[in-house]
């Protein structure tokens, strides 16, 4: 690394600093071990894809808080938006008091959504909330109970969202029994499976039909991208052949678009891409500029099938967070973040081919816009390389970029840097990712 280069990035202790590792030993003391930390750099101040720590280091953020800062971190627009929203009120329950911000960020959800048909949404405070609400809303429209996930699937946390996770460590281990009704089936993953999409959703259709019975299935449930399974993108015309059997089979096809929507993909949800107008979709992450708010969005007559107060909840649809979302959804608009996100897709694009070309065990380059990763192995009969790549992310963090290791095998590292990410930051990070493997691989 030149000191040339060395332009956003400020790093003036080690890493973690010390003011950070006094604070990782009062979180041991103080806060459960089962909430894990990444990176133990304390964060005091954030902008456009850059992170300050309390040690005064600055690091460049790829990782916007797991995909939800698109806006960038602290958006001024945003954050006027919620502290006036804050000054008026902060909370009075939806359900017994409404406000207008809730119904705006539906109409903006109703408008902005895939398809042009009738469109209802309903409000939440996380994915996984999202989700399970999703899991409710079919279940009471089709009468049916069975829900297929896909292997690699993420869904969250909770319980039913575990049950729907396809990974076991960390996100469920030692935490079953799982909800019932429950069927992970096979995905599409191009680089291991060699199959097209209509022969991977052949194969899908097939044991769905065999395992569980066609007529029995409430949803299909599916990520256009894999987020946490690998930022696996799908064959073409796989998520197409199976929205076409859900639609002929009386099911709901759920796109779960919590990590891929909001421009994050180049495109507002990442179902436009694969010509899929989704029955329900749910949205969390990017929609608020980091507030905590989800939402699922979809077709009128099955979001109108449950009965009154069938949904809902304390927090859902907080006025600060809708706010936020307003401002969060009018900033992408007018600054044409989708637009943001595929000038971010030729900038990664162009570095990590450079990188690809200089190290086989860069064994796919994938994603779209600025949801982007790449999966290392070994070039020879893809074996994963999970050591390496912890060593390629440790190195990254040492070195003052915040990276993200992702897949079920724990050999992706992906990029989602805010859309808002200053050209400078994002190259002078992928220099750092170049040394890395420099160093890494020789
Ligand atoms: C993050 C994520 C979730 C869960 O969202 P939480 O807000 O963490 O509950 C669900 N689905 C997908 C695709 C996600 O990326």
């Amino acid at each position: 690394m030149t000191q040339t280069s060395h332009l956003v990035r400020r790093l003036v202790t080690e890493i973690p600093g010390p003011r950070s590792r006094e604070l990782q030993t009062r979180k041991s003391a103080a806060i459960s071990a089962g909430i894990g930390v990444a990176l133990p750099v304390y964060i005091s101040r954030a902008w456009d894809g850059a992170l300050e720590d309390v040690d005064g280091n600055v690091l460049i953020d790829l990782g916007s808080g797991i995909g939800v800062t698109g806006v960038g971190n602290a958006n001024p627009r945003v954050v006027a938006a919620l502290a006036r929203q804050a000054e008026l009120f902060t909370h009075v329950a939806f359900a017994i008091t409404p406000y207008e911000s809730y119904v705006e960020v539906g109409e903006a959800l109703n408008r902005l959504t895939p398809g042009d048909h009738d469109k209802r949404s309903a409000l939440f405070n996380s994915g996984a909330e999202a989700v399970e609400n999703a899991v409710k809303i079919a279940r009471a429209f089709t009468g049916r109970q069975a829900i297929v996930v896909l292997e690699h699937g993420y869904h969250g946390r909770t319980n039913l969202t575990m049950g729907m996770t396809a990974k076991a460590m960390p996100f469920k281990h030692g935490f079953g029994p799982f909800a019932p009704e429950v069927y992970r089936m096979p995905a599409s993953y191009p680089l291991r499976d060699g199959l097209t999409g209509a022969e991977a959703a052949a194969r899908t259709v097939s044991r769905i039909e065999k395992e569980i019975g066609a007529d029995s299935v409430a949803a299909i449930v599916l990520e256009p991208i894999q987020g946490e399974g690998g930022f696996i993108v799908p064959a073409a015309g796989f998520v197409a052949e199976l929205a076409r059997f859900a639609r002929e089979s009386g099911a709901l096809l759920v796109a779960d678009e919590i990590q891929s929507g909001f421009c994050r993909t180049g495109d507002w949800f990442a179902s436009e891409h694969e010509g899929v107008v989704p029955d329900l979709i749910t949205t969390a992450k990017g929609i608020a500029g980091g507030m905590p708010l989800s939402a699922v969005t979809g077709r009128a007559d099955v979001m109108d099938a449950v009965h009154a107060g069938g949904l809902g909840g304390t927090y859902t649809g907080n006025p600060v967070a809708c706010a936020a979302a307003l401002a969060a959804i009018e900033w992408m608009e007018d600054v044409d973040a989708c637009g943001l996100a595929r000038t971010i897709d030729a900038a990664i694009t162009a570095r990590l081919t450079t990188l690809k070309d200089r190290h086989p065990e860069v064994v796919e380059i994938r994603g779209r816009g600025a949801m982007k990763a790449i999966e290392i192995a070994s070039p020879l009969d893809l074996t994963p390389d999970p050591a390496r790549t912890a060593e390629l992310n440790a190195f990254c963090h040492r070195n003052g970029v915040v990276t993200l290791v992702t897949g079920n095998y724990g050999n992706v590292m992906r990029f989602l840097p805010p859309l808002s990410i200053p050209s400078p930051a994002l190259e002078e990070a992928f220099d750092v990712l170049d040394e890395a493997f420099a160093v890494t691989f020789g």
